[in-house]
């Protein structure tokens, strides 16, 4: 088994088992592995402390498969994979839910795959060396394991250039039932574009926020910004707002948004489908005096890393402190990050500064996080991108 070897006293972080070794903590490697191969990690004085995927070309050279002395082959994947199915079964999401995300890398153990679930049709998403290497063994696990006959590939994300590989879409097993599924959502249906879709076509992350801004909406006055395919318009719709003003750049998810609309009966008269910027248009709202009961603000990710934290940190005061503005009094703003470089603290930080600017004196009444199909490992933090608020501004 090729080997890498750590620097004397770099076994820290895999003693508490976190699953990363970067370039810097290593000594040297033995063998020269494959991209994507099994390789042995060692301490400086060739103790055996984990078995990894060795990304020769990432500043994450190694990603941890297991922390035990044992093959990595099929029968390894299989356990993992029904270990993931067997916690999603435990937290009941169907009947009324069938999309949601099935395998999600770290924090099921399985570094760099990831696996949703739209009805039928699984979309897998390959980032790394490892989950490549590994990825048509996976593929034929994954629909022994479920049962199912299909998966799409949605391996374009960019930080596969960080690992060296291409990027791949398109059918890995079974064939095309449509390019648009259908899938259930607490109850609604929503249209997912798995083959143009952003990321594997549909943010599943936010489906209990998004029944939360259901529980929320009646007879309110509602903006929802970065609306996509419009998953908390349909929702505030479903909850019988007043009216909902839905902001995207994108004039595609706000042609699925209106189909979203129609395909679950809600009134169309009551929703305002707008293409634009969210920067230049709540500025224009402010300029014109405009006001709402609730804002929904559910920006993309704006910082990665930790890099680039402090630019992200403007874009997020800038939206919401012209937020706070807009809101009415008793008003409610909805307030997301997923940046993997802001953490909860540090957002929170800065929606406190966005409210001090605007002059509104706000409360928290609620922390949200991604669902309980993301889960994150207690030893992989950075598993955890997704933080809301739910604030109100008193009136
Ligand atoms: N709330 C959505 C997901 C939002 S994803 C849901 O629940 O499904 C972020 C969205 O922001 C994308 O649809 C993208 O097209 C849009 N977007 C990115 N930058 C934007 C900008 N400056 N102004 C308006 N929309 C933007």
């Amino acid at each position: 088994m090729p080997a890498i070897i750590l620097k004397q006293g770099r076994e820290k972080s895999l003693l508490r088992r976190h699953p990363w070794i970067f370039s810097g903590a290593i000594h040297h490697v033995d063998d020269e592995p494959a991209s994507g191969a099994t390789v042995d990690l060692l301490s400086f004085d060739k103790q055996f402390l984990a078995r990894a995927s060795y990304s020769p070309h990432s500043q994450i050279r190694a990603r941890v498969w297991t922390f035990q002395d044992k093959p990595i082959d099929a029968d390894f994947f299989r356990q993992r994979i029904r270990s993931a199915i067997h916690s999603r079964d435990t937290w009941n999401l169907t009947p009324d839910t069938n999309s949601y995300r099935l395998i999600y890398a770290e924090s099921d153990h399985l570094p760099g795959l990831i696996v949703d679930r739209y009805g039928d049709v699984l979309v897998l998403q390959s980032l790394t060396a490892g989950s490549e290497f590994w990825k048509e063994t996976i593929a034929d696990l994954l629909l022994e394991e479920t049962g199912l006959s299909t998966i799409y590939e949605r391996s374009d994300a960019d930080v596969r250039e960080l690992e060296g590989l291409e990027p791949r879409v398109g059918i890995l097993r079974g064939t095309m039932p449509e390019s648009r599924l259908t899938i259930y959502e607490h109850g609604l249906k929503f249209l997912v574009d798995i083959e143009h879709g952003h990321k594997t076509g549909f943010y599943v992350d936010q489906r209990k926020n998004r029944l939360r801004v259901r529980e929320l909406a009646r007879d309110k006055d509602i903006l929802d910004c970065f609306c996509y395919t419009g998953g908390f318009t349909v929702n505030a719709l479903a909850g019988a707002a007043r009216s909902v003003l839905s902001i995207d750049s994108s004039g595609e998810a706000l042609a699925l948004a209106k189909e979203n609309i129609i395909l679950n009966d809600l009134p169309l008269d009551k929703a305002n489908l707008t293409e634009g910027d969210v920067f230049q248009l709540l500025r224009k709202f402010r300029d014109e005096n405009r006001s709402f009961d609730m804002i929904i603000l559910d920006p993309p990710k704006f910082a990665p890393t930790a890099a680039q934290a402090e630019r992200a940190a403007r874009g997020y005061k800038d939206i919401n402190l012209l937020a706070f503005k807009l809101l009415r009094p008793n008003g409610i703003l909805v307030t997301f990050s997923c940046s993997g470089g802001v953490d909860a603290g540090l957002f929170q930080k800065i929606i406190a500064g966005a409210a001090l600017d605007a002059g509104a004196e706000a409360q928290i009444v609620e922390h949200l996080s991604q669902g309980l199909d993301h889960p994150v490992s207690l030893h992989f933090p950075e598993g955890a991108y997704l933080k809301g608020l739910i604030c109100f501004k008193p009136g």
